[in-house]
């Protein structure tokens, strides 16, 4: 059709030209071709940069329906100075929520920076699509305050919880013995340790961390003591307490996986108790043995149990200091 199109206007522009202009056959025809060649080019470099633009609307389409590319390019972040603004939150209507409901929080460890960033990118993206706030799970030493993990945390800030993950998340050394970070500390250490990375968090500028979530989720009594002193109203590891580690998506003694039923069933074991499931995830659970980004993987075991979770009647997220706040724990 296009090409009927350009030999019937060809044809009309020989026909005007050698009718009026009397200057011959062969010379209209010359004249014709090279109109047609100069408009013909305009209008095929119009329509690619048309099609260019649709493909790149496309991209932001992908994200809701949860395919397996890499979402980091749907979700452009500002860069410079735009980033550095104080975000403050509208206060959450989590207020209303019904208290008889079921609740449940999804816990994602180990944020820090270069570290999986386009994983992170993509769970806090997906929560907010599907109106699920987490807590995040922040490693005060290993984040810096101008990093590009930082500026994403502080330009989506009313989108999570943010909690304190340990100071620097390594394992310790006693005699022949290997510990997690707070295991085995004395009061005096905890203490010290947890201000250190309480206070970068703040510098960072998220100073409302109301969270300690020990690495390993172990915790010495000491150390539990100094986190309850300098004012966290909220611990989560696996001494099961109420905000203590229901469920986890990967098992590091194992190396399992559990798929999103075998999680529902085990946060309706634990709603049959109380009515809060804490549902641990790390960004590295979603990779290959080469610690390669398993996009598939994502989809399967944290997409589509958030969509799980939130297609469940009575069933909704919450974070910690929300449900504190609810039930003044
Ligand atoms: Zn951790």
């Amino acid at each position: 059709m296009f090409t009927g199109s350009i030999t019937l206007i060809l044809s009309i522009i020989v026909l005007v030209f050698a009718l009026i202009t009397k200057i011959g056959w062969a010379k209209s025809i010359s004249i014709s071709l090279l109109t047609c060649l100069i408009f013909g080019g305009t209008f095929m470099l119009y329509f690619t940069a048309i099609t260019k633009q649709k493909e790149s609307n496309f991209g932001v389409k992908s994200l809701m329906f949860g395919n397996s590319a890499p979402r980091s390019e749907a979700i452009p972040i500002a860069k410079g100075q735009q980033e550095q603004k104080e975000v403050v939150c509208d206060k959450q209507d989590y207020e209303s929520l019904p208290r008889d409901a079921r609740f449940y929080t999804v816990r994602i460890d180990d944020i820090q920076d270069d570290y999986y960033y386009d994983i992170v990118e993509s769970m806090i993206a997906d929560s907010e699509v599907l109106g699920i706030k987490p807590v995040l799970g922040v490693i005060p030493d290993k984040i810096e305050g101008s990093s590009k993990m930082t500026n994403l945390l502080r330009k989506k800030k009313c989108m999570f919880e943010i909690a304190q993950h340990g100071l620097d998340h390594e394992r310790i050394s006693v005699g022949q013995g290997e510990f997690a970070e707070f295991e085995s500390l004395s009061y005096e250490d905890a203490y010290d340790k947890i201000v250190q990375g309480r206070d970068s968090l703040i510098e960072m500028g998220f100073a409302d961390v109301e969270t300690f979530i020990p690495p390993e989720n172990l915790l010495s009594q000491d150390a539990r003591e100094a986190v309850e002193d300098i004012g966290f109203s909220q611990i989560s590891s696996n001494d099961e307490a109420h905000f203590d580690s229901s469920a986890s998506v990967y098992q590091y003694n194992t190396k399992k996986i559990f798929s999103p039923h075998e999680i529902l069933t085990n946060c309706e074991d634990q709603w049959l108790g109380k009515n809060l499931c804490v549902i641990t995830v790390h960004p590295q659970d979603f990779t290959t043995l080469d610690g390669e980004v398993d996009w598939l993987a994502y989809d399967f075991y944290f997409y589509d149990l958030l969509a799980l979770l939130n297609s469940e009647p009575d069933t909704y997220s919450i974070t910690f200091a929300q449900y504190s706040n609810i039930y003044n724990y």
